[in-house]
């Protein structure tokens, strides 16, 4: 099956105090859809990019590219529970350099109205199971694993005692999977909010623990939702299942640390947007196996997923090249 394009959306984040503090200038302009990002050596030198989405944060709500929590879910992630509720394999992942706003995208802040796009979703999510549930021929369960990627290896976030590295193999009919990986049942939002709340502790753990991690360290969160229909007549169940992803990578490093998952993570996007352009059916040459973070991410990508990226930028003229490379990065994804 040929792959649906992926949605592209890029969100530049306010000033944070080093910026200030370096009185550095801003390099990001926002019309519309497109991107603008000056050279602060050659101003002249302009370059523009078009994405679905070009979200803007730093001044007045009133700013027509501004964009809250709330509208950045509403654009994102209502689009992709639909799709999840249709069968689909959803993922939505954030991708920008260190300290760019992908953790404030994807998870948010606790604060009323911060909330980020995976809280979001998942209290729809439950909006919308629970509205269905009167409907006595459906019926709908959910599941989550949380887990980390690091230098091509595993890790539980959800049962960080194991702090073995989990083996990735192959289901013949299911496809990629962590073997051991914890799948817990949950049934509110409030359950999912407590075992990311615990699995982003034992991100932090190994942050501190380790110099390095958070540019190479890959978080993916597992959201799958089972529908099952129920025929009255015949007594027969059809299940529907969905897998909804939502990743949290670091931005392309260059030079001696290449980001093999980042890397193929680009190559396996592109190839699929070329795909879809040509509108050619085969997928066999997508270089999914090339690293862990793709390979499980195999289902969610291609086929019968539907996939939204979203590229957080600093507005800082000193983060010039990092904020360029994330620019080009989200412009092959189209
Ligand atoms: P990353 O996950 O990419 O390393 P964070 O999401 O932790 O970066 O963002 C760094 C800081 O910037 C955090 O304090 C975060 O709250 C803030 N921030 C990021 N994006 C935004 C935004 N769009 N609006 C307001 N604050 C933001």
């Amino acid at each position: 099956m040929a792959a649906a394009s992926v949605k592209v959306a890029v969100r530049v984040r306010p000033f944070n105090s080093r910026e200030i503090g370096k009185e550095s200038k801003c390099i990001i302009q926002m019309t519309g859809n497109t991107t603008t990002i000056l050279n602060p050596k050659q101003p002249k030198e302009n370059k523009s990019f078009n994405f679905d989405y070009s979200y803007w944060s730093h001044t007045t709500p009133e700013d027509i590219n501004y964009a809250s929590q709330l509208q950045v879910y509403k654009d994102i992630g209502e689009e992709m529970l639909l799709h999840a509720f249709e069968g689909y394999n959803v993922c939505i992942f954030a991708y920008g350099q260190t300290g760019a706003g992908k953790s404030y995208t994807m998870m948010g802040r606790q604060e009323q109205d911060q909330q980020g796009i995976i809280p979001l979703l998942c209290e729809d999510l439950f909006t919308k199971i629970n509205d269905c549930n009167n409907d006595n021929s459906m019926s709908y369960s959910v599941e989550v694993s949380y887990m980390e990627i690091y230098c091509e290896r595993v890790r539980d976030l959800l049962n960080p005692k194991n702090k073995g590295n989990l083996r990735v193999r192959e289901h013949p009919l299911m496809g990629p999977y962590v073997e051991d990986l914890s799948k817990l049942a949950v049934t509110s939002y409030n359950d999912i909010q407590d075992l990311m709340d615990s699995g982003n502790k034992a991100r932090t753990v190994a942050a501190t623990n380790m110099n390095e991690t958070s540019s190479r360290s890959h978080a993916v969160f597992n959201i799958i939702f089972t529908q099952k229909k129920h025929d009255t007549e015949t007594d027969n169940t059809s299940e529907k299942r969905a897998d909804s992803t939502g990743a949290k990578g670091t931005r392309l490093k260059e030079g001696a640390n290449i980001n093999k998952s980042l890397t193929t993570l680009g190559k396996v996007i592109s190839a699929l947007a070329e795909i879809n352009k040509k509108k050619k059916k085969v997928e066999s040459f997508i270089p999914y196996r090339d690293s862990v973070l793709t390979w499980l991410l195999r289902e969610n990508l291609g086929g019968n997923s539907r996939t939204a990226m979203v590229a957080a930028l600093s507005p800082a003229d000193i983060n010039y090249d990092e904020t360029l490379s994330t620019l080009r990065y989200a412009d092959r994804a189209k």
